[in-house]
């Protein structure tokens, strides 16, 4: 029999033996190390343990697209959602954590020297970083975000809010996106900048005041509100001015793939916990996955995974191809968020009223996967990036 999460024993060509590796590596890490905390912690809306984050480390799961020259494995998107599907598995803010250093390595800030430091650090997990895009009156439309950076010497001073930035606490630092603050012409819009606020791990930066969002999952770290109070940095810590939004979207682009793959490792595990759960259950005399209803459900549930998992598949080979994925990372972001959501209710379903207790990870699955449709670019953004490269923008008839 085709072991469908095994795709090792599949005729799939992307498979090749590193990669089979990389992903048992994970797998066995994750059934090991991740799981077992998830399910003492997931219920306390605790952190993921400074052990575990060393342990990652250790692995290289936070280098994994760091280049072998700057302490990374050097690997690609492929590799990258392989381990992020194994973890998720797990729990979805550890699959999440290791974007703290793969996502935002092209993003470290100063001299050379400092840059190849910082970066072996990072693919070790000693150097990780949380993002502050969102705020209070600025989520899908980020172009109008109005935290600000001002100029002052050899400084730049940011004030303003954020919203919905996770990890603000237990990171190395925060890229914040700003706007520019400068005299703008009549019409001109606002010029962007993101800027790497350092901190001491466990605090917030100096200047900088905030408090945890009540959320209703991802737990293993806190999101946080933030406000910014004349926080004053070298200009060495700025990006490219002006190349704000542009370089936000391109830590997107990866950043899609990535949730799908989070997408499909929470799906997978409660396809798989449904699946056992339905052969143990007994009602009318014989287990729940005799009854054709049950056994619908897992056929349909199994297809939908298999399908966002190829099309993962083809897109993380189109990104590590050097081609151009915008849509394509939209199209998986999209289909396997709105995969997951189905999925995991389907399995929830499947446990009857178990599914509706915290005795089982289900529960967690389905919360997690909620959030999935939500972060990087909700459902509708996609549909929008998808349908605009399709027909154009739309266009007013007058
Ligand atoms: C748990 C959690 C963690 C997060 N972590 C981070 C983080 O670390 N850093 C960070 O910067 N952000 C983070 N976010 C923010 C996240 O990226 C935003 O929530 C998301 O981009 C949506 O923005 P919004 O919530 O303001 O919704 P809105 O933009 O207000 O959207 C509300 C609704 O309107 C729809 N909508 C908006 N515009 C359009 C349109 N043009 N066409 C059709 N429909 C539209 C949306 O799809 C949605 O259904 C996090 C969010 C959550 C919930």
């Amino acid at each position: 029999m085709d072991d469908l999460n095994h795709p090792a024993t599949a005729p799939l060509g992307y498979m090749t033996e590193e990669r089979i590796m990389i992903r048992d590596l994970a797998r066995e890490f994750t059934r090991e190390e991740v799981t077992p905390v998830a399910n003492r912690l997931d219920p306390e809306k605790g952190d993921i343990p400074p052990a575990l984050i060393e342990k990652m480390g250790e692995l290289g799961f936070f280098g994994i697209l760091i280049p072998e020259e700057l302490g990374g494995l050097g690997l690609g998107a492929f590799e990258y959602c392989l381990v992020a599907e194994e973890l998720a598995q797990g729990w979805m803010s550890v699959a999440s954590i290791i974007a703290r250093g793969n996502s935002f390595h092209v993003d470290i800030r100063g001299p050379e020297a400092e840059r190849r430091t910082k970066a072996a650090a990072m693919a070790k997990g000693h150097y990780l970083g949380a993002a502050a895009f969102s705020e209070p009156q600025t989520g899908s439309d980020l172009s109008s975000v109005s935290c600000r950076a001002r100029r002052d010497g050899d400084e730049w001073v940011v004030t303003g809010s954020k919203y919905w930035c996770t990890f603000a606490d237990g990171a190395d630092f925060i890229m914040v996106l700003c706007r520019i603050d400068e005299p703008l012409a009549p019409g001109a819009r606002a010029r962007t900048i993101n800027i790497n606020i350092e901190k001491p791990r466990g605090q917030l930066p100096k200047g900088v005041s905030g408090s945890p969002i009540p959320k209703i999952g991802y737990f293993g770290w806190k999101t946080w509100e933030l406000f910014f109070d004349e926080v004053r940095v070298p200009l060495s810590a700025g990006g490219v001015e002006g190349n704000g939004l542009k370089s936000t979207g391109q830590f997107l682009e990866t950043a899609r793939a990535h949730t799908a793959a989070r997408s499909i490792g929470l799906a997978q595990a409660a396809l798989d916990h449904a699946i056992g759960y339905a052969k143990d259950r007994v009602q009318f005399g014989e287990p729940i996955s005799n009854f054709q209803a049950i056994r619908f459900k897992i056929a349909t549930m199994a297809t939908e995974i298999e399908a966002a998992r190829q099309l993962m598949y083809h897109c993380c080979h189109e990104i590590d191809s050097g081609r151009p994925a915008k849509t394509q990372t939209s199209m998986v972001k999209y289909f396997a968020s709105e995969m997951a959501e189905r999925v995991t209710s389907e399995a929830l379903q499947i446990l009857g009223g178990a599914g509706y207790t915290t005795l089982h990870p289900v529960e967690r699955f389905w919360r997690d996967a909620r959030l999935t449709k939500i972060f990087e670019g909700t459902s509708e953004i996609q549909q929008r990036i998808i349908a605009d490269q399709l027909l154009g923008r739309p266009v007013k008839v007058n």
